[in-house]
Parts: C-alpha cells; structure tokens; sequence
C-alpha cells in the first residue's frame, strides 16, 4: 500500500503541482488510510469522501490546463465539528445538533476552499468544546494513537489525533482554553492558538466568544505555515477580526539566528509538571543556549486565580451562547403539542450532556443579580491584572516558556467523573486565552513509556512569526519526523 499519507502537506502540494502526483490518487490514499485507521481511533463523526473525490478532479482538471491553484493544493484538511461546511453536518458532538446540516460555510472553509484545499471529513471533541480529553461525545471517545486506552486530548481531540494517526496532514481545531494545544501535547503534533482577532469566528459556533479562536494542528511547521496563512486575516462578518500586516513565512536558520530573540523561561511551571515532563522541558531548554539568544528565568505574578476566572468567563459566556439552542429558535426541535412553555424548553434542552448543563448552570448562577459582582466581575478584574502581567513580561521577552499541560496522557475514564481535577489542568493553557495573545505547543519528546509531551510557547499579541520561527528552529534541532514510524 502506498506510504504516501506519511509525507507532510508542503510535499504534497508540490508534487501535485509539478504533475507527478494527482489529486485524485493522492485523496485516495487518504481515503484508504482513514478507512484503515479510524476504526480504532475514531477521529471523524462525519465522511466527506465523495464530495472530496469530485473535488480532486476539479483541482487535477485545473492543473492540466495550466491554470494556477492554490497554496493548500490538493491537501484534504479535517474540520473539528463544530466549524460550519455547508452541506455537511455541524453536531458540536452535542445530540442537540445530531441533524443539523450548515447551510453555509464558516470564513475560514471558504478560505481553504478557495486555496484548493479539499475538505475531508468532520472530527470528534468534547461537546461544545467543552472538555479537555474528547471524552464527552456521544460518538464516543477519541483514542490516543500512540496507546489507543489513553486520551487524546481535548477539546480537538480528533483534529490532533487524525493528524497523529496520519489519516490527514492538517486540521482545524478551536482553542478556548487550551483545545488545540492539549491534545496537541498528548498526540505529538504542532497546535497553534492565533492571536485573539487574527482569525474570523464566524461560523464557528460559539463556547466562550471573549477567548476561542480557530487554528491548525499538523505534524510539522512547514505544513502549519499555509494554512494558518490562509484562514488569517480580516473578515467583514466578523468584526472582532483586524488586518494583519503580513504573511507568515519559514525563515532560514540564519535569520532566525541573527534576530537575537529575548526568552523567558517561566521555570517554576516547569517544575510543577510530572518529573518526565520537567526533565524533557530542561533538556530541550538547554539546546537553545547554544544559540545567540538572550535566554532568562521568569515568573508569572498571579496564577493562584487564573483557572477560577477562566472557568467563570467561560461558564458565564456558554449558558449566554447556548440559549439559543431553545427548541424554538435552534437545536433540536421536537414537537410541542400538548406543552406549556417550560416543558416545551426542556425537552430538547435535555439532550444537552452532563458537562454542558453543568456549565450552563454554574455560568446563569455566576451572571445572575447578586453573584454577578461578587464572581464574574472579579473573574474579569484578575483576567485584566493577567494580561497587564503578560504586558510586562512582553516588553522584556519576546518569547514565553512553559510546558503545554502538567501532565502525560492519561487512561480512557480515568479522570473524567472528577470535573474540578481536569479543570486544574489547564491551567498553562488557559493563560493565552485570557490575555488574547498566540500560543504554539510543539512536540518536546515521549516518556519512558512512550507517551508525548509538549512545549508551549507564547508571544505578544500578533507575533505568531516568532512562535513559528522558534518552532523552525526546534524542528531543525530534533528530527521529529522519525517519531511517526511506529505509527
Ligand atoms: N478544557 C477547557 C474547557 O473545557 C478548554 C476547552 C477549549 O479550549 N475549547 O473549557
């Protein structure tokens, strides 16, 4: 069988376009290897395989007559399910949306389609995004490729774990406090969280509106580049969005050299994470003194609050976003006969799933007259008191430290009936969330028992370019693409 589906995207795209490979026989590769795969991870809810086939031809017809295509040629992209295709099904892995189809697509998919990318499929996650293990989905739980009785990670759980998997070279996940770079952790993969602003929201249906943003999730680098390129940028249906100044790019080893970057490690974090971790992070950490850079310890004033106030803001925006989702205006609708209003509510409100509700009624509670000041006011008092922290670490360094999450993968139920434990998790990634600015998680290595981990950095507002020029130069530094053999 062909070993096509091993190669990363920027591989790909060439050799799509010079004519040596088609789109149609490179989609069917992909096709078969998902088809091989997924039954054991369960990465995808939905299929797109025949509208991705008819697409392929289109692309290879252009490229016969000559025509020029576009920077994702070719390239079969994953969706976390809850970014709008039009035509497909949107389900947020919630039974509230188990039928509803998009009747449009998000700006981001029109970008990708317009770049020649082809849409696959799809994925898995926690309901709403709200999780941080891919547990909670009434598909079923998203398997952790490199020992399929662990976690992936969430909330894009099956946009790391696909890509990990090497069903597909690039997805789309969404960050609202750490949901592309967790799994990104827990499945060996680059996830990053573009600056609040930097990437359009719309058709991404909303969790917690004040702090998620969508991103990519791929094996190396050179493949995040493109993409994270084209869904980039202002959108007039989104008017949080602003004009970026310019196109990221791969910069060579010696330009990234001679830009004397300034780093903070942030080493009391590293030292609370899981020993393996910890050793990992320093190791890593002690390769980058051989370069020119300004490298020094730091620490971060006020964490103590930090996963309280995240928890409130999230809360307190998804029981906001989620009341559409009335049985009236969206979601389910059963029929009402022969009910009183309430009971007309409830009916498809219950088919929320355990942690949605939870959450919704922790998030009424927060908001409501009395409680509003004495919790969501203060969340937002230390939200800002972070940031301004960030600030003032931002006008020292150009580049934060710190590991993606404190923990390694963990067993499938382990830790789910203990929301308040895996909350605590999030604690490293929540932080760009918060203050808005762009986070990479980067592969920093495995554990003795085979289980990755990752290293996160995070830069001032809309300096992406240096997240991926610190990533060029740890990708160059270890050979991550070995990693993939056993898979
Ligand atoms: N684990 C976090 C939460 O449950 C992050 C989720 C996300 O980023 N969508 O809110």
């Amino acid at each position: 069988m062909s070993q096509l589906f091993r190669e990363p995207a920027n591989v790909i795209i060439n050799r799509i376009k010079r004519g040596e490979l088609t789109a149609e026989e490179y989609i069917s590769v992909i096709i078969d290897r998902i088809n091989n795969m997924d039954t054991k991870i369960n990465s995808f809810i939905t299929k797109n395989f025949e509208n991705a086939i008819k697409r392929s031809r289109e692309i290879d017809k252009k490229i016969q007559k000559g025509e020029k295509t576009g920077v994702l040629t070719g390239i079969p992209v994953g969706i976390k399910d809850n970014i709008s295709v039009k035509g497909l099904k949107n389900t947020c892995a919630s039974r509230m949306l188990s039928n509803y189809i998009s009747t449009y697509d998000a700006t981001v998919i029109e970008h990708i389609k317009s770049e020649d990318g082809i849409i696959i499929g799809k994925l898995n996650m926690d309901e709403f995004g709200m999780g941080s293990t891919s547990e909670l989905s009434p598909y079923g739980p998203v398997r952790n490729p490199w020992n399929h009785e662990y976690v992936a990670g969430g909330s894009s759980g099956g946009s790391a774990a696909a890509v990990s998997s090497l069903q597909i070279p690039i997805s789309l996940g969404s960050d609202t406090g750490g949901s592309i770079r967790c799994p990104a952790s827990f499945c060996s993969v680059i996830g990053l969280k573009p600056t609040y602003g930097s990437v359009s929201r719309n058709g991404l249906i909303s969790y917690s509106n004040s702090m998620e943003q969508i991103g990519p999730i791929a094996r190396t680098i050179f493949d995040i580049v493109p993409i994270l390129n084209t869904i980039s940028g202002e959108d007039r249906m989104d008017n949080t969005t602003v004009v970026l100044k310019s196109q990221y790019r791969i910069k060579s080893l010696e330009e990234i050299l001679s830009s004397k970057l300034r780093i903070g490690i942030l080493s009391e974090l590293i030292e609370t994470s899981e020993a393996q971790i910890m050793n990992g992070i320093q190791e890593k950490i002690k390769v980058l003194e051989k370069f020119p850079f300004d490298l020094e310890d730091t620490r971060l004033g006020i964490l103590d609050f930090a996963v309280a106030a995240y928890y409130i803001i999230a809360m307190a925006e998804a029981s906001s976003n989620l009341s559409r989702f009335d049985n009236i205006r969206y979601g389910y609708y059963s029929n009402p006969e022969g009910y009183d209003w309430r009971s007309y509510f409830a009916k498809s409100r219950s088919l929320f799933g355990d942690e949605v509700k939870r959450r919704i009624l922790l998030g009424s509670y927060v908001l409501s007259a009395g409680y509003f000041g004495k919790y969501y006011a203060k969340a937002q008092i230390v939200r800002s008191r972070i940031r301004n922290e960030f600030e003032k670490l931002f006008m020292k360094y150009d580049v934060l430290i710190l590991p993606t999450m404190p923990v390694l993968p963990f067993k499938l139920g382990e830790r789910i009936s203990n929301p308040v434990d895996l909350y605590n998790l999030d604690l490293f990634t929540i932080l760009a969330n918060l203050t808005g600015f762009p986070a990479i998680s980067i592969p920093a290595g495995f554990s003795q028992e085979g289980f990755p981990f990752g290293i996160q950095f995070i830069a001032n507002a809309f300096d992406e370019q240096k997240l991926i020029d610190l990533a060029v130069l740890f990708e160059k530094e270890f050979d991550y693409k070995e990693r993939f053999e056993s898979i």
